[in-house]
């Protein structure tokens, strides 16, 4: 058997965390089976569908590099398909013609309501005599087609996360609509579960791998299978991903979509590792660090947690911070340029790009998110330093003053600046002035960035001098 999974999103908002996680689950479960892993867009809720909201589905999966063997499948143009199916299952007695009106179902409600009891449709229609439905139909009446449920039933799979799953049927809420009122005399537009399990038969899906919220709809959606002789496939119902209080991650939590997550300046390869482990450990469970490649490898619901999976900031910063510092420096520029040219620094991105791969180089070690360069590059673009209150005190001690001004003379005699120029430079130094190699260091870099911390000091020093920006911020210091 060959392993055919799909992701299936509404197109009705940008490309959200939690389909992305769920993409990353059945792109990885596909690979490791050698399988097929199928895209199809489930844009019958035509009100809310839109085409930039595809488009943006679209580019979000390439950018995470979840790439799709068929489709993408739109169920909008398969509607034909879905009401064939709908008349198979009137013509076998299945489903029935309803015609109760807004009103009746709404004062329905009131009195289940009034009862204490679940609301739920009461089958009233389901054994209308012709003589009945002629009636409905010459008041102008047009009928919702109901899929009987046998409340006597329950239904039960064996999820490939939570084990074996129940359902009594009299939870189901009675008859389903399977598709819509129409005006015409044709069947009007067939609902999401009915269109769902026609699609899912139709492309061989062999494993239907989506969010927990789904459970009941799988209920609804093996007894259609049954209705329309398919074979069932297998399910897994992946966990939530909650927030820091245990409730779903929602828009409140500040981000939700997966553009919200590059725009924060993370990478696609650390954002899917991080999907790879919410809600998934690894055989072993010290592995964390996976390529997508790795991943499916050793990818398998047995090891995936019933449990919600809690988001959790720190570990996404620190994996996205692993794939940065590996980045060779020509790969990485090329992703902070646009940080740069949004921060406004002066530069040209062809001319200066020796001095920004070098910067790039310098500070990739650092960053845990791309934005995190615009702060940590300031010192680079910008011709005055501003001091921090700690290195501004540095920089006033008398030590401090001392170093920095032998600096400044071995600075004016030198040619070049290498990195093997200024370690010398720090050294005799230290030495002539007979002072502390730290506080030498700490004073150079005081006051060539106005900041206690930063990346490597030499490299630093090496890039400033390049463009004349290292002697007049060391005598800016020594005047302090
Ligand atoms: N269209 C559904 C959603 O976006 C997915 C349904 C499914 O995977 O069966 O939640």
């Amino acid at each position: 058997m060959t392993v055919r999974v799909r992701i299936a999103p509404s197109p009705t908002g940008n490309l959200h965390i939690g389909t992305a996680r769920t993409a990353v689950f059945n792109w990885l479960f596909a690979r490791h089976h050698g399988g097929q892993f199928i895209l199809r867009i489930e844009d019958t809720d035509v009100e809310r569908s839109r085409d930039e909201y595809t488009q943006n589905i679209f580019e979000g999966l390439q950018w995470l590099g979840l790439t799709w063997d068929e489709g993408p499948f739109f169920q909008s143009k398969r509607l034909d398909l879905y009401r064939k199916a709908v008349q198979t299952l009137l013509d076998k007695g299945l489903a029935y013609c309803c015609y109760s009106s807004k009103e009746e179902l709404d004062q329905m409600r009131a009195e289940q309501e009034a009862k204490k009891q679940a609301p739920r449709y009461d089958n009233r229609h389901r054994n209308l005599t012709p003589e009945q439905q002629a009636a409905f139909e010459a008041e102008g009446r047009r009928p919702v087609i109901r899929f009987k449920i046998d409340d006597d039933r329950e239904i039960s799979w064996i999820d490939m996360v939570r084990g074996k799953v129940s359902w009594k049927a009299s939870d189901l809420g009675g008859d389903m609509v399977i598709a819509r009122a129409s005006d015409e005399d044709a069947i009007g537009q067939p609902l999401y579960n009915m269109a769902v399990v026609v699609d899912d038969i139709d492309m061989q899906i062999t494993h239907v791998i989506r969010g927990e919220d789904h459970i009941a709809n799988t209920a609804k959606q093996i007894l259609l299978y049954e209705a329309l002789e398919g074979k069932i496939p297998e399910f897994a119902h992946t966990p939530l991903i909650l927030n820091k209080e245990g409730k779903k991650l929602s828009k409140r939590d500040g981000v939700t979509s997966i553009w919200d997550f590059k725009q924060m300046g993370y990478i696609a390869p650390g954002l899917v590792n991080y999907m790879t482990l919410l809600g998934w450990t690894a055989p072993d469970s010290t592995k964390e660090i996976f390529t997508p490649a790795e991943a499916a490898k050793e990818f398998g619901f047995e090891r995936v947690n019933k449990a919600g999976a809690k988001f959790d900031w720190d570990k996404l910063n620190w994996l996205n911070g692993q794939y940065l510092h590996q980045m060779p420096a020509p790969e990485l520029v090329d992703l902070l340029i646009p940080y740069w040219q949004k921060a406004g620094y002066e530069f040209n991105a062809d001319s200066d790009r020796p001095f920004l791969e070098q910067l790039a180089g310098l500070i990739g070690p650092s960053l845990n998110r791309l934005d995190e360069a615009v702060e940590m590059s300031n010192t680079f673009f910008t011709q005055t330093v501003e001091y921090k209150a700690e290195a501004s005190a540095q920089v006033q001690q008398a030590d401090a003053k001392k170093a920095i001004g032998a600096i400044i003379s071995a600075l004016e005699s030198a040619q070049t600046l290498t990195s093997d120029d200024a370690q010398k430079i720090i050294q005799t130094v230290t030495k002539e002035q007979n002072l502390k190699k730290g506080l030498v260091m700490k004073s150079l870099r005081c006051a060539l960035t106005g900041d206690v911390h930063g990346p490597d000091l030499m490299q630093s020093w090496v890039l400033l001098h390049q463009h004349g920006l290292d002697l007049p911020r060391l005598q800016q210091a020594i005047e302090k």
